[in-house]
């Protein structure tokens, strides 16, 4: 199934079974609260005017404030929106803390627009979507295609509207704009730490386990390196264009990001290394993939050539429903993204705490607070999917479902 809204439902239900859930609270978590569709006319350098599609969805708001990441990417559509800001009520409530769940984006390929275009899309997006959003109401943050820079321009934007400087409307801010240290790394960094305890329940060894990225933004980029680190063996690392394989283990990630950036792709940064392209990445001979880019990276065109034994969700639901059974059938262990990638928005949580309590958290603290959080989260995860006899991302969504209902 790879509509991700009808997948979405789909695991739903079936964890609200599994409780069971009461037919209210169901209704309540296949329903979300808000569904809003906007238009976005801006003037192109070239004169001209082109109008594009902004959405935002609200889904729930039992445990705070809505929160969810804003995507600017051509395939952003309603379905996928409604989907991801299910998921993020369900990730939120898994790392336990108090916000309720929300997506948004405009459907635009960014790399097709100037960087003022680009400045005033966000800008008119960020009015648009002014009446809904605010430190206590709706707090976006940055996903696929977005960053700390598109976040001031909508701090700037949003204050400009309600007249008052309210850096807590957003977070992944930059540093130097009410951002949190460790914000930028926390995605990548949190799958690191829940990786970290699984292999240790599994009684395995860094050294001995070898990794493929599909993925090189912010989230692989940083995942790649705190595994290096850890003395994993990073054999191989795509990008949209391509990537590079080599069996001996990537050596230096910062490096291979710098050589990237100055070349534009990954492709001869290292030397000896094969060319590879971001499906074959997930087909390697390698004991954990980890697909860090889109959605539906794994069906069922592809699940049967999957040779790793554990998969790591860090994009927001690269895995179809009949991928994910076979994944599952075949004793792979999935790490759902729910759990998986949930370290980027619960450093948003700490982002949000400091801006509201204008308080500052060093890098170590937040790295600290964010260890906790996962390695909290995965026990949670693990007893429950023991306690229900599921796997990993079933229990996910019973624990998470469990938070929501459970009367306070
Ligand atoms: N976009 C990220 C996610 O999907 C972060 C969301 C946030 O920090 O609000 O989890």
């Amino acid at each position: 199934m790879s509509n991700p809204w009808k997948r979405t439902k789909l695991k739903l239900k079936i964890a609200a079974n599994k409780i069971p859930l009461d037919s209210f609270s169901e209704s309540k978590i296949l329903n979300p609260d808000r569904i809003i569709e906007v238009s976005i006319p801006i003037k192109l350098d070239n004169g001209k005017v082109k109008v594009f599609k902004g959405y935002r969805v609200q889904h729930d708001n039992t445990k705070g404030p809505y929160k969810g990441g804003l995507r600017y990417h051509q395939h952003v559509d309603m379905t996928e929106v409604k989907a991801l800001a299910t998921l993020m009520t369900i990730k939120n409530a898994v790392v336990d803390i108090p916000f309720g769940g929300a997506k948004g984006g405009i459907c635009v390929d960014p790399k097709k627009l100037s960087v003022t275009e680009l400045e005033e899309l966000t800008r008119e997006f960020t009015r648009k979507l002014a009446p809904i959003i605010g430190p206590k109401l709706d707090v976006p943050a940055p996903d696929v295609n977005t960053n700390p820079n598109i976040m001031r321009w909508i701090v700037e934007e949003y204050s400009k509207v309600v007249g008052k400087k309210e850096l807590a409307v957003v977070t992944g801010k930059p540093i130097d704009f009410g951002g949190s240290e460790g914000r930028t790394e926390a995605t990548g960094l949190g799958g690191y730490y829940v990786l970290q305890e699984i292999v240790k329940k599994l009684y395995k060894k860094p050294e001995n386990l070898t990794v493929a990225i599909q993925g090189f933004g912010n989230v692989g980029l940083y995942l790649a390196v705190f595994l290096v680190k850890a003395g994993y063996k990073v054999v191989a690392i795509s990008e949209e264009h391509g990537g590079i394989y080599i069996p001996e283990g990537i050596k230096d990630i910062d490096d291979l990001f710098k050589c990237k950036e100055k070349n534009g792709k990954l492709k001869g940064c290292i030397e000896g290394a094969k060319n590879i392209g971001p499906a074959e990445v997930l087909e390697l001979p390698v004991d954990i993939i980890v697909p860090a880019a889109l959605g539906n990276a794994i069906t069922t065109e592809n699940v049967n050539k999957i040779k790793a034994k554990i998969v790591l969700e860090m994009a927001n639901g690269p895995t179809t429903s009949k991928a994910d059974e076979i994944l599952t059938k075949k004793e792979v262990l999935v790490i759902p993204d729910i759990l998986a990638n949930a370290g980027g928005v619960a450093v948003s949580y700490f982002e949000w705490y400091q801006n509201v309590h204008k308080e500052k958290m060093t890098k170590k603290e937040v790295f600290k607070k964010l260890e906790v959080k996962m390695k909290s989260a995965v026990d949670a995860v693990y007893e429950t999917a023991d306690t229900y006899d599921v796997d990993l991302r079933q229990a996910s969504y019973v624990l998470a479902l469990k938070r929501l209902t459970e009367k306070a």
